[in-house]
Parts: C-alpha cells; structure tokens; sequence
C-alpha cells in the first residue's frame, strides 16, 4: 500500500518548507520537494492544500487500563477506548498503572497495550505501579524490562505523595538500577517513570540517588512537576542539572495562571534545555475537581484528547508551532528510547502522522501508514465500538 501526502508544510517537527512525502506500508520512504506518482501505481493520493504535517503525538503517560479507585471501587476510572487516542492525534501511548494494582496488573496492561497494537496505532508500557514492592510480569523490573518487547521501564512509582508506599531510598535505587540494566540488555530506555505528589519532600529522594550512587540523572523522569510552584522550582533544578522533566496537562490552574504556558515560560526564563521537557495527558487517570473552597465536588476522567486541547492553547499563547510539536513529538519519543522510529517525519521513520488545517484542526490521522481520522472524524474503530466490524 503506497501512500502519498502532496503540498505539505512539513514540520518534522522542526519546518522544513513545502514537501511531499511517501509512505509504503508502515514506513516514510521518501520526502522531497516534489514526488511524482506514475498513473501506474496504485497509490492513495492526499493532497495537503497547504495544510501542516507533522508527526503523530506520543503521549508518554497514559492510564490505559483507567487509574483512580482512591475513593472506593466506584472510583475506578475506564479503559482508554481506540478511535478517542487516534482522534486526539496520539499515534503512540506509553501505557501506566497507578494507585490502584490490586485490581489492576501489569500483564492486564500489557494485554491492553498489544489490543491497542492489532488495532493500528504504537504502544508500550511501563512495568510496576505506584507501590513497592513493584508488581511485575516476570517477577524481575530487569527481566520484564529486558525480555518483554512493549517494557520500556519502570512506574509511575509514587514519590513524596500520600498514596505512595513510602518508598525508602533504597527501594528507589533498587528499581532504577534494574530498570537501567535491564534496559541495557534489552536496548531500552530503562526509563523510571515517577509519579511526583504534592508531599514534604518533593524531588529531594531524586536528587539524592543522583547525588549519592552512579545512576545516571537521565534514567529518571518525573511527571506532574507542575503539580505546584514549590515542585517545579526543584524541577526546573533537575532539569539544569541534566535532567529531564514531564509535564501534565492542567488548563489553567491556582499556581501557574496560563497553566502550562506559565510554567514553560518560567522554564525557558531559567535557561532550561527545551529538549528536556515532554508533555503528557495523564489520559484515563482520575481528576479530582474541588470547589473554591478545596472541598472535593466529583471526580472527572482525564481525556486524551487534552494533549490536542493544550498543543492548541501553546500555540495560541505565542509559542512556536516546532517548538510545541517537539513536547509532544521527539521530545517524549526520545525520553522512551524511540526515537529511531518516532516523534519526527524522516526517510526510515514509521509512518505516524498528522495532517492539520491552516487553523491546526485535525484533518488526517496516519498511523503505521493507515489512515485513521479522514476530514476530522476517526474512520477506524476499536474492536468493540460502536458501527465496528470485527474481522
Ligand atoms: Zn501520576
């Protein structure tokens, strides 16, 4: 199947001027400034009319099985459903457990990440949870890691949060040296994905085991550090100290105003690498909403689609088109060892992409060189959705 995308204003993410580009099965195979299709070929033509191309989303922190159950079992949130990850743009989800793995398990995760595999689009997990002792498929973070092809790495385990199992230091270092051999095995990220609370001691455990023994400050990525002002001043340390940092995506919000745009633009004022920052939805995850007073009125669910929602807003705050594509293209792609293949549009990459109008809406979504959203609306379902048809 050969695929060929014509007057693109191709960003890869970063622009490269008007292109065409060619995908044959799942791959880009060639992008010049003009590529002719022989009457021959049996080809799908797209043309862009203008429109921008740029790589499909990695959202590197998605609750794939659904998270919550903090406040009873009616607080379970849902599985992440198919055609709302491809109609939010996201070509590739890193799936996570959470508070919850008693009722939630990594093997569950896996299942799910490889149902979402046979449906079109990219996944991988992370092994473990939020707790110690970590829940693990093999019984090892290092084999799960080294063996099982979808393990990147380890987490979202919790640090400085109360629903966290209070991890010592030890038992952080424990997991990060596996997760870093394991990785070294497999040739993986090994990434350890921590999830960071509102607690006492903020990043502190962090910069410790950076401190205190040989594992590297980019094995370690923690995520919501715009959780509140005290966090990301210590995550803006870590990340000018060589770390890396992920973002969630909040709206506006008490602390940072603008929300992400107010946090980014502190990040940019303290000299900290863009490269360094990703974006992620928490999709499927729970969100507590609290009236003015901070008493807890319900309980909403992350959509995926906020990533979409937030890649805008940047936008329109004044950010540069590249450079808000890198936070939810390369950059994540890079922090899960997959950049060889993801988050950008070169000759060899897969072929994960978006074709957005002038006013950056979503026309085309292409994932491993299928399209999956036509003219703004998913044309491939999950499994089990409404107007499928199961094969
Ligand atoms: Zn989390």
């Amino acid at each position: 199947m050969l695929t060929l995308i014509q007057n693109a204003d191709l960003y890869r993410p970063e622009p490269a001027g008007k292109k065409d580009l060619l995908i044959a099965g799942q791959t880009i195979v060639n992008i010049d400034d003009r590529i002719e299709a022989p009457a021959a070929w049996d080809i799908d033509v797209i043309d862009a009319a203008g429109g921008i191309v740029c790589p499909g989303f990695v959202d590197l922190h998605v609750h794939l099985l659904g998270g919550g159950g903090e406040g009873g079992f009616a607080t379970r949130t849902p599985e992440i459903v198919f055609s709302r990850i491809t109609a939010a743009g996201v070509t590739t989800v890193v799936g996570c457990l959470g508070t919850d793995d008693v009722s939630r398990r990594p093997e569950t995760l896996l299942a799910k990440a490889r149902q979402l595999e046979a449906e079109g689009i990219s996944a991988r997990i992370y092994t473990g949870s939020y707790q110690f002792p970590l829940a693990t498929i093999t019984g090892s973070v290092r084999k799960d890691v080294a063996l099982i092809d979808m393990v990147i790495g380890v987490g979202e385990i919790a640090v400085s949060d109360h629903r966290s199992s209070a991890p010592t230091l030890d038992e952080l270092c424990r997991a990060a040296a596996e997760a870093r051999v394991g990785g070294m095995i497999g040739k993986k990220a090994g990434l350890v994905h921590l999830h960071m609370g509102n607690g006492k001691g903020g990043l502190d455990p962090v910069f410790r085991i950076v401190e205190e023994t040989d594992i590297p400050i980019g094995q370690f990525l923690p995520t919501h550090v715009n959780r509140s002002t005290r966090l990301f001043d210590q995550a803006l340390a870590f990340a000018r100290a060589g770390g890396n940092i992920d973002l969630t995506v909040m709206g506006e919000s008490l602390d940072f105003g603008r929300g992400t745009a107010d946090a980014l633009d502190r990040a940019l004022s303290a000299g900290v690498d863009w490269g360094r920052i990703s974006l992620s939805s928490d999709s499927n995850g729970s969100m507590p909403i609290f009236d003015e007073k901070g008493s807890l009125v319900r309980l909403a669910v992350a959509d995926i689609s906020s990533l979409y929602d937030e890649f805008r807003r940047l936008v329109d705050c004044g950010f540069p088109l590249a450079d808000v594509l890198a936070l939810v293209t390369e950059n994540p792609a890079r922090r899960v060892g997959l950049a060889d293949r993801k988050g950008g549009l070169f000759v060899g990459a897969d072929a994960d992409l978006l074709l957005l109008d002038p006013e950056l809406a979503i026309d085309t979504v292409i994932a491993r060189g299928r399209v999956m959203v036509r003219d703004g609306t998913a044309v491939v379902k999950g499994t089990f959705e409404e107007d499928s048809v199961c094969s």
